[in-house]
């Protein structure tokens, strides 16, 4: 099976489905990491171009330690993701059909805003792009992919999932995601100032525990799964 995240910035796919792409990757699967957002304003001081190549580099080292195959940056600056910007979604396509995935893990539109207005794009953006790669008039550089690719929405920033359809046992595979996100050093202070988190790692062990509760292991993640005509499929994808 191959698998392609699409996160917002770096750092997002780390915090929400890490766990579940580690566990594909033990089960022998391909995975594929992209961020659409370079992660440019993520920072009080260091400038935004220094500070994308800062993040790129520590993106590209989380997808190592989960033996990922590849991570692709899309390169599109913080603030600047426009759902309607033919050049930023002909990029995106470009990135899906190279990636070929049998089904992508993304940013969701179904019904919930984040808190985030990129996440939010980021999802817009996913949702046409992955459509938009079956279209043989559509012209990127890889070959049209052959299916509208099922889709499953990571858990919102803001918690505020409207329903939760699918679990991913991840004890086995928590501490790489631990240690995948440890990469993003750029962003510990940064993050901790502007959510008020004072340890982001006890933050994600205590709410992969209460998922954990929600579906009888030790600790899980969460997705919704998009059930837009043509994305669902008679079988699970999720592992
Ligand atoms: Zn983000």
């Amino acid at each position: 099976m191959r698998v392609l995240a699409i996160g917002c910035h770096p750092d997002d796919l780390e915090f929400e489905c890490y766990g579940t792409l580690a566990k594909h990757v033990k089960n022998g699967d391909d995975v594929i990491v992209c961020t659409i957002a370079n992660g440019s304003m993520g920072d009080m001081t260091i400038p935004p171009r220094e500070l994308a190549q800062i993040r790129y580099r520590e993106a590209a080292n989380a997808a190592k330690v989960i033996g990922a195959q590849e991570y692709i940056g899309i390169d599109v600056d913080d603030l600047a993701l426009n759902p309607h910007d033919d050049a930023q979604i002909r990029r995106l396509t470009e990135a899906i059909r190279y990636a070929k995935p049998d089904y992508i893990i993304c940013h969701g539109i179904d019904g919930y805003l984040d808190y985030h207005a990129d996440h939010n794009a980021a999802a817009e953006m996913t949702f046409t792009a992955s459509f938009n790669a079956t279209i043989p008039h559509y012209e990127t550089k890889s070959p049209v992919h052959p299916i509208i690719t099922p889709l499953y929405y990571l858990e919102p920033t803001s918690r505020q999932f409207r329903m939760i359809t699918d679990y991913v046992d991840i004890t086995d595979t928590l501490e790489l995601k631990i240690e995948a996100i440890k990469c993003h050093e750029s962003q510990f202070r940064w993050l901790g100032e502007h959510t008020g988190s004072n340890s982001l790692t006890d933050d994600v062990r205590a709410r992969a525990r209460v998922h954990g509760k929600s579906c009888r292991c030790q600790y899980a993640e969460a997705f919704q799964r998009c059930t837009q005509a043509y994305r669902m499929t008679a079988s699970r994808l999720l592992p």
